[in-house]
């Protein structure tokens, strides 16, 4: 299990806790201050940083240097976890309201209003949460009329990111300031701040999943389907016995591999059984 769920599952997946969701949490002024400024940041942010895709050059002595810091306050504040789509399920099995909010990493990124994220709360209508949110200034979000913010019912938001899979983005769940859990994301490598962080510039800004996949080769007829979505790079190709094969070490675990294979060819492992993935995050 990652280091969240260590410090913050209680012997469970982090993610799958209730109390992490709870509004008890929100009591806490400076998480109720890191909520306001992050969402109202987003104007500012995008001023700064028109395009995360531009490389930021840091030379590699500063970037070594400055690292372990910059990962530690992340996990103190915004941090995240990719989950697979049956324990998005488990989360809105649990949580009493889902609301859809356009994603901060694609309006930094592409100045528009892309829903791609969810916002849950354990109240049965709007909880804490989305008090705070509509207190504070909504320009990025919806404007000053904060009536879009849409309401959406489990199985509404479940088939909602069924379709997020066929087009390959990838499901991650975040805190604001730990171990509060504010949302779950849909993100892909083009537009997530997150993801290139992690993946591309070495900083991580969230785990892989408590999984890793592996094709059955008596399955698969290497169609390659699979290598299309696969925002990792963890799929490869056999010329020799015209089948995929997966890569443990570069695996992330988010199983949307799987949503394009018509052959059921690739399953998801507990990342603990596979040693040379299981400590890996
Ligand atoms: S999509 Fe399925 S059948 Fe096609 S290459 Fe991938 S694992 Fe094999
Ligand atoms: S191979 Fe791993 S990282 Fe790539 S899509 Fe499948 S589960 Fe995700």
């Amino acid at each position: 299990m990652c280091e969240f769920c260590h410090k913050h599952g209680e012997g469970q997946k982090w993610y799958l806790r209730a109390e992490n969701y709870s509004d008890d949490l929100l009591s806490d002024l400076k998480r109720r201050k890191f909520i306001a400024d992050f969402f109202s940041g987003a104007e500012e942010h995008r001023r700064r940083k028109t395009n995360v895709r531009t490389p930021q050059p840091m030379p590699w002595f500063v970037r070594s240097v400055l690292r372990p810091y910059i990962v530690s306050r992340q996990k103190k504040v915004h941090f995240g976890q990719v989950l697979p789509i049956e324990d998005v399920e488990k989360v809105f099995g649990f949580v009493g309201n889902i609301v859809r909010l356009p994603c901060y990493c694609r309006y930094i990124n592409l100045g528009t209003e892309q829903r791609f994220c969810y916002g849950i709360s354990m109240a049965p209508q709007e909880g804490e949460m989305f008090k705070i949110i509509k207190e504070i200034d909504m320009a990025y979000l919806t404007g000053p009329d904060t009536s879009g913010l849409e309401e959406l019912t489990k199985e509404e938001a479940l088939e909602n990111f069924r379709q997020y899979e066929k087009e390959g983005l990838c499901h991650t769940v975040w805190t604001f300031v730990a171990p509060f859990i504010g949302g779950i994301c849909n993100c892909d490598r083009s537009d997530c701040g997150s993801m290139q962080a992690t993946v591309t510039e070495g900083i991580p800004s969230m785990f892989r999943a408590e999984y890793v996949a592996e094709v059955n080769p008596e399955l698969c007829n290497g169609c390659r389907q699979c290598m299309r979505v696969c925002q990792f790079g963890a799929i490869g190709y056999s010329a020799a016995n015209k089948k995929i094969f997966t890569d443990p070490l570069r695996c992330y675990g988010c199983g949307i591999c799987r949503a394009s294979c018509t052959k059921d060819a690739i399953q998801l492992h507990d990342r603990a059984s596979v040693p040379v993935a299981a400590n890996l995050w």
